[in-house]
């Protein structure tokens, strides 16, 4: 679907197991999400996890970090340490408790910021800098100020998310307003949207959020009109259906050239409006549907033929 990492939870030593062959058979990275028992993370080290999440204040005290350092080092593979809201030290969130509501914000910021070089400052104990960092929060504004006031003062890539973020629709949003946000700053390394639902959604939300933000291409990039008083045809409808079409050619293995395709509601407009556009379709009177190409009409059809002419098109723009 376009992911290129992927995490998995460890809850025990069945799952540690398991974690070979997954991570042998996986076209991408897995990373293992370990808590609480160091001899977890160990036994992922050894069946091959292209790196560890752990919590270096939870996986059983110095030694068992020093462990866990020592067999990613020699493994070569890196750490991702990171504070949750949820789950910050009980020291932190009773200072977020007692402080003035106005406050309230700017201090889950800095706690986040100083349980993040906490977990940090004990992997660097024992000589491991091959780390990357999350901040992680629900409320989006804290989460923000957090990864901003992280960077300024520490190089370590950074791992971007909304934790707890909601379902498909409210955690889109607040995903892109978050990781958004930072990505146009210029921080964030990699990203995770975390949505309650199919994960696969996630993936979908991630990629369109890089896309907004300019950082990768859409392949293809589909354009479609709001809808108005002109509109002559059922637009969403045809939206979905052209994308599941793209959708289909890519399970299938087509890759597309960057290519912009535009879904426009009316023949007055619609050629005009996504004058740039690779390939579109417009509706226009009579049920009929016009195909344009760089805003220049190619021809009238009805729409099982336009539909029919417009996915043979988008196929001719496949690499
Ligand atoms: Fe309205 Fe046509 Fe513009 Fe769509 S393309 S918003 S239908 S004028």
């Amino acid at each position: 679907m376009g992911c290129q990492i992927v995490r998995v939870a460890i809850p025990d030593f069945s799952a540690a197991e398991a974690l070979s062959v997954i991570s042998g058979k996986s076209p991408i990275p897995v990373v293992a999400d370990i808590h609480f028992d160091h001899r977890l993370a160990l036994l992922c080290v050894k069946n091959g996890a292209a790196g560890i999440r752990i919590n270096p204040g939870n996986i059983g005290g110095e030694k068992a970090v020093a462990k866990i350092a020592k067999a990613c080092a020699e493994a070569g593979i890196p750490i991702r340490v990171g504070s949750n809201s949820g789950s910050l030290p009980a020291k932190f969130a009773k200072r977020i408790k007692s402080c003035p509501e106005g406050k309230k914000r700017q201090v889950l910021a800095e706690a986040l910021v100083e349980s993040a070089i906490e977990q940090c400052l004990m992997l660097e104990r024992h000589g491991f800098k091959d780390i990357k960092v999350s901040l992680k929060a629900s409320d989006v504004p804290s989460t923000v100020l957090a990864y901003r006031e992280f960077s300024k003062r520490y190089d370590y890539p950074l791992h971007l998310g909304i934790t707890e973020a909601g379902g498909k629709f409210r955690g889109a949003v607040k995903s892109s307003v978050g990781i958004g946000s930072l990505l146009l700053d210029g921080i964030g390394d990699t990203v995770r949207v975390s949505l309650t639902g199919n994960p696969v959604e996630e993936v979908h939300t991630a990629i369109m959020i890089l896309e907004a933000a300019g950082l990768r291409q859409g392949c293809p990039e589909i354009v479609s009109c709001p809808t108005c008083g002109r509109t002559e045809v059922k637009l969403e409808r045809l939206l979905s259906k052209v994308e599941k079409e793209i959708e289909k050619i890519k399970i299938a293995g087509g890759i597309f050239n960057p290519a912009k395709i535009a879904i426009m509601g009316c023949s007055v407009n619609g050629p005009g409006e996504a004058k740039d556009a690779d390939i579109g379709i417009s509706g226009a009177k009579n049920g009929r549907m016009i195909l344009f190409r760089k805003g220049n009409i190619v021809g009238s059809y009805n729409e099982s033929e336009a539909f029919a002419k417009l996915v043979s098109v988008m196929k001719s723009l496949l690499k």
